[in-house]
């Protein structure tokens, strides 16, 4: 008989809906929270998680945040939750309006850079 067990990691999207104007590019969109965990399964069915962790992303540009893990456990838990600012950390900034790009040589940049650091030219 063979014993197939094994951990493994895995990524969840929950249950969870939430209108926002966006604080980093400033148009609608909805908040999706995702749990990662590790869970260890035995002939592949997951028995046990553990290492629980829960981000939320934004779907208008895909900002990513951390939350913390009692707000994570409720949303899993299907708890009406509302999401404040300060419940969320910035991990990942996603694209947004101020990004500039070089009418000369196409190069992008978030800074907020005067001149184009590649070729020179003015940002307009
Ligand atoms: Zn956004
Ligand atoms: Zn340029």
């Amino acid at each position: 008989m063979f014993l197939i067990a094994g951990s493994s990691s895995k990524r969840e999207k929950l249950d969870f809906n939430q209108s926002v104007v966006c604080d980093n590019c400033g148009q609608y969109g909805r908040y999706n929270v995702i749990m990662e965990y590790t869970y260890l399964s035995l002939f592949f069915i997951p028995i046990f998680k553990w290492n629980k962790k829960y981000y939320v992303k934004s779907s208008c540009c895909g900002s990513i945040y951390s939350i913390n893990k009692k707000t994570g456990d409720k949303i899993a838990d299907g708890e009406k939750i509302t999401l404040k600012d300060k419940d969320l950390h910035i991990l990942k900034k996603g694209h947004s309006h101020s990004l500039k790009k070089c009418s000369d040589c196409s190069f992008e940049t978030r800074e907020d850079f005067q001149y184009c650091p590649k070729c020179g030219s003015k940002f307009k």
